[in-house]
């Protein structure tokens, strides 16, 4: 362009443009996101400097971000209405990688270290749209000022700076992106929708959608977070259709947890349960769903926000403290993360808790549909084994209805000394076990567990309120102590002279197929069983643990 002052960036740009269209991002929509997000903190910027200075008066024109997409040209602008740029702003902000994150990096990459590996962990924010542009234009008023400038560069080293045209904007910026070949699609209105939707839907600034040489614009993103507003100010219904949009869902949440954590880090959540179970809970690979945004940018759903055995809540976590750029690894194993974590489980735990207590038939609801998956916590996560408990529910065989550890523990026998399990496929099939002979004889509570992660905390758990967990299948029943409820039928007491003639023939016919015949107390009517040993993998365990080998 003539007139135009050509000048080179200040930091080894061209090094990093270079490296980040290669590798930077896998995912090349989050672009737009940059764009979007800066677009955004210029409204908010001079909405804040506006309060403060009057003569940044911004009129009655309210504060939004359209973005203009023209297929025939091939260019994709997003237009706003804050700060704006004067020309020494322009060639430091777009011209120099000014960012402390960003200088760190360009330092890091001149001691030769891995690029690639690096780059993640910084910012590179503007440069980002040198993915998909063969050029970008950013055309710029100083909220204020008389004159626009124009900044332009192909990203291979240099930018130009001069006098922008008349179609300058007003005030604010205009990014022009002019699309390379192979990132056209950017240009057509409902691939850029489906953007916004993923990575943008909840920016706190409006965002519209126009084709080029049309007056016409659709609004796609209104410009209130919900998580932002307070609890008081959502209907029901608002939470409901948000939890629908978020988690692809039909049916409303049975739980929803909005709250502002406030102290050493600020976040917001709003986190929803299911109301019922989805089909992919059961998945191998356990991952979450929680969305992680920092100050109302989509950051990822990738991010280890709850643990595994709460896989299946639903919601965003707004971080103020937070980067914008994360590395994965940042994402998997960091302090801010990890403290959230913590918080945020905590929270679930104690809303399940209220919950339970105030309205069981909701809760009971909630623990059908993903009880067995919450008990992976029991193991996982011995420190919340406590608070687990607390809302565990389990049948047993007192018959219908959901009983807790505090209820069935009050209800336990004169001299009872455990409490007692049995481990299977299905309740009918548990129920009926002759194991359960003895117990029902004495009246005492059995927990029938059914899920396969039964197996595996009951090995672990310890005990509850200082009685241990025993399987009615494992060991010596000890039962004697306790004394029958029920007289026994079948009339006179066998000769113990008898009894141990038997138990030696059976022994002998049976040989080392058992390692042991013993008389007990555990059965009432059926005349034999057979149990595991006491200190070895109980016989349910056996079985899950020959199938998974298969
Ligand atoms: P960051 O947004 O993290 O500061 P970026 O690389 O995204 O880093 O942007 C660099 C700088 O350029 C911003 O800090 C801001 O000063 C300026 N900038 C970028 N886009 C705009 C815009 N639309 N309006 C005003 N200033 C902008
Ligand atoms: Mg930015």
């Amino acid at each position: 362009a003539g007139g135009a002052e050509t000048r080179p960036f200040a930091a080894d740009v061209a090094q990093i443009l270079k490296l980040m269209v290669h590798s930077v991002y896998s995912d090349r929509d989050v672009f737009l996101r940059e764009l979007l997000s800066n677009a955004a903190d210029a409204c908010e910027k001079l909405r804040h400097l506006s309060l403060i200075d009057d003569t940044l008066a911004v009129g009655a024109e309210p504060f939004g971000i359209v973005i203009e997409v023209d297929g025939d040209n091939g260019t994709l602008a997003v237009i706003d209405n804050g700060i704006g740029m004067s020309r020494e702003e322009l060639t430091e902000n777009l011209g120099t990688i000014a960012r402390s994150g960003t200088r760190a990096f360009v330092e890091a990459l001149s001691k030769k270290e891995d690029g690639s590996a690096l780059i993640g962990q910084f910012g590179v924010g503007f440069y980002a749209a040198f993915m998909v542009a063969k050029e970008v234009v950013v055309t710029s008023r100083r909220a204020g000022a008389a004159e626009a400038w124009t900044w332009r560069s192909d990203g291979a080293g240099t930018f130009t700076v001069e006098p922008a045209g008349d179609d300058a904007p007003a005030r604010g910026t205009r990014v022009t992106v002019v699309l390379a070949d192979d990132a056209r699609d950017y240009a057509d209105a409902f691939r850029v929708e489906e953007v916004v939707r993923t990575h943008a839907a909840h920016i706190p600034v409006p965002i519209a959608i126009r084709t080029a040489g049309s007056a016409e614009s659709r609004t796609l993103v209104d410009g209130t977070a919900l998580w932002t507003r307070s609890r008081s100010s959502v209907t029901p219904e608002e939470y409901a259709e948000f939890f629908k949009t978020l988690a692809g869902e039909t049916t409303d949440p049975a739980l929803t947890v909005h709250y502002r954590a406030e102290g050493r880090q600020d976040y917001s959540v709003l986190a929803f349960v299911p109301g019922r179970t989805p089909f992919d809970l059961f998945n191998p690979d356990r991952k979450g769903r929680m969305k992680l945004y920092v100050r109302r940018v989509f950051i990822t759903d990738e991010a280890a926000l709850l643990p595994g055995w709460l896989r299946f809540v639903r919601g965003v976590v707004d971080s103020e403290d937070l980067p914008l750029n994360l590395s994965r690894e940042m994402l998997q194993s960091n302090p801010l993360i990890d403290a959230i974590r913590k918080g945020l489980t905590g929270r679930i735990l104690t809303e399940l808790e209220k919950l339970a207590e105030n309205d069981a038939a909701s809760f009971l609801k909630i623990w059908d549909a993903f009880g067995a998956v919450i008990k992976e916590g029991l193991y996982e996560e011995p420190d919340r084994r406590d608070a687990i408990f607390k809302i565990a529910r389990f049948r047993t065989t007192r018959g219908e209805g959901w009983r807790t550890l505090a209820e069935i523990l009050a209800d336990k026998k004169e001299n009872q000394t455990a409490l007692y399990y049995v481990l299977g496929e299905s309740e009918a099939a548990v129920a009926t076990s002759p194991h359960l002979e003895g117990y029902r004889a004495r009246g005492i509570e059995v927990m029938l567990l059914t899920d396969p992660v039964d197996a595996f905390w009951v090995q672990t758990a310890l005990g509850y309120e200082g009685k241990p967990f025993r399987s009615v299948t494992q060991g010596s029943a000890d039962l004697d102590q306790i004394p029958l409820t029920a007289p026994q039928e079948g009339g006179e007491e066998a000769k113990a002279g008898d009894v141990a003639a038997l138990v030696a023939l059976v022994k002998q016919s049976l040989g080392d197929k058992v390692s042991d015949v013993r008389t007990s107390a555990r059965l009432a009517t059926s005349p034999v069983c057979l149990v595991a040993p006491e200190f070895g993998p109980d016989r349910q365990l056996e079985k899950l643990l020959s199938r998974s080998g298969e």
